[in-house]
């Protein structure tokens, strides 16, 4: 059977998302920008102008992976007079980190700026009220307690700091998102066999997809865990959401 169609139990979901992502980690940019004909990109680039981060913005992003946040993040603060900036990518998987990390050396990114921090979004071993802002894109449906990962990112984020999620959502639109199923259930995989040689690692994205909270579910979620003014804006359609709330 494939996995991604399994009723798995929690640690199963946890040891299976570890091992997608120690597979794709090498591949896991080249696989992005196939499977979303680049859009990643814009998806990225709005999230971040959304953020809006200023020259005091201490943000932890987690589920970092390959540091795409944080990157847009420092591309970000180079245009304005960063006096106490800096990312902290953190990530439970430790091959994504050293892609990213290896990335960061490439691109010549200062590294006084970031940092790079194996963590799980469920247990962040940093201090409580520690950043003012918590980023997590394409992260929070893999975490096996989203709750857990949500009381978290209250936990470490000052009063006044901003919690931001970037993720896959639903279509508002039933025909679209029956032709957008169609995509995601054939042609991913086949992209991930093709591309990255990992047939069933794609399927398991596909399926944490459809298994993910719709944009109000989420929305309920964050506000149960505390924050506050929360909204939601739907990107291309509602292929993704961003959520965002404050700790007050
Ligand atoms: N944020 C990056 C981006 O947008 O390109 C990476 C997103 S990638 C789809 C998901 C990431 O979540 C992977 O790097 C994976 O290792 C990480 N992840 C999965 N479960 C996690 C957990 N419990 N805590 C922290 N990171 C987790």
């Amino acid at each position: 059977t494939h996995f991604g169609f399994q009723t798995i139990n929690e640690s199963e979901k946890s040891q299976k998302v570890h091992k997608v992502f120690q597979d794709v980690a090498r591949n896991y940019d080249k696989m992005n920008d196939a499977m979303s004909f680049g859009i990643h990109r814009i998806w990225k680039d709005i999230f971040m102008m959304r953020l809006a981060p200023t020259k005091n913005t201490k943000l932890l992003d987690v589920a970092g992976g390959t540091g795409d946040i944080a990157f847009r993040f420092l591309n970000y603060m180079k245009h304005s007079n960063c006096e106490e900036c800096h990312v902290v990518v953190s990530d439970i998987n430790e091959n994504m980190l050293k892609v990213g990390k290896q990335r960061s050396e490439d691109l010549k990114y200062n590294p006084k700026l970031i940092s790079w921090q194996q963590a799980d979004a469920e247990s962040l071993p940093f201090k409580d009220n520690s950043f003012n802002a918590y980023t997590i894109a394409f992260g929070l449906r893999n975490v096996t307690h989203i709750e857990k990962a949500l009381e978290e990112a209250y936990r470490v984020l000052q009063p006044g700091g901003r919690f931001m999620c970037l993720e896959f959502s639903q279509l508002n639109n039933s025909t679209l998102q029956w032709f957008y199923d169609q995509y995601s259930f054939q042609v991913i995989p086949t992209l991930g066999h093709i591309i990255a040689g990992q047939w069933h690692a794609y399927q398991y994205l596909v399926e944490s997809i459809r298994k993910f909270p719709n944009q109000e579910k989420l929305l309920e979620l964050v506000q149960q865990t505390g924050f506050q003014d929360i909204t939601y804006e739907n990107l291309s359609m509602g292929i993704v959401a961003i959520h965002s709330g404050f700790k007050l």
